[in-house]
């Protein structure tokens, strides 16, 4: 169980990105033959064979329509990877942090209600390259190292949200900047993390 929510990119942002992207344009659907590929719909991995898209998209814009922010030169948009057709989502059964795995950079930027950028915190995922036994990974070793990422990503992100004017963190991978997932910052008595139509859990 985690603190904070990775909000994937809902259902209905999906469809909307699907017909024309943040970039304006129309784009085409391929057979994703290796897998692997992000998936930002279903904050999982693409499985070989599975149909996607790569769309631009500009995540500080959606947000800001939601909440009434004026980010201004801040927007900013890039490629982010989708299923092709309606997906179901992370679903109930998602636990942890998606896309992590040791060793591997991320970046948290952090945003004011303004949508305006306020700072950036650089993470770099533990190594536990010899967690390995006769080097097949034992289950209940990965699940050991799981369980560590995902406390150590759940550190960063309240430490990002320790600052009370922080609204809103982007988590983005270092090497080519992708973005990865957007946090909220919890509502206090509420929830752990927000909830509603177009969060994209299990619709
Ligand atoms: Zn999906």
């Amino acid at each position: 169980m985690t603190s904070h929510h990775a909000r994937a990119v809902g259902p209905r942002v999906s469809k909307e990105l699907r017909d024309r992207d943040d970039a304006g344009r129309p784009r085409t659907a391929v057979e994703d033959t290796e897998g692997g590929a992000p998936l930002r719909c279903c904050l999982r991995r693409s499985r070989p064979g599975e149909r996607v898209v790569l769309v631009s998209y500009a995540p500080l814009r959606r947000w800001a329509a939601e909440t009434g922010a004026r980010p201004g030169a801040y927007d900013e948009q890039g490629p982010v990877f989708l299923h092709a057709g309606e997906c179901r989502g992370p679903g109930t059964a998602a636990t942890g942090y998606p896309f992590v795995r040791p060793g591997v950079l991320r970046v948290l930027r952090r945003y004011s209600a303004d949508g305006h950028i306020l700072g950036g915190h650089l993470l770099k995922i533990p190594e536990t390259a010899d967690r390995t036994i006769d080097g097949a990974v034992d289950e209940t070793i990965r699940k050991e190292t799981a369980k560590e990422i995902d406390e150590v990503v759940d550190a960063a992100l309240t430490d990002a949200f320790a600052a009370p004017e922080v609204a809103l963190v982007h988590v983005r991978a270092v090497e080519y900047g992708c973005f990865l997932y957007e946090v909220r910052r919890p509502r206090p008595g509420g929830a752990p993390y927000e909830t509603g139509p177009d969060v994209g859990r299990g619709e």
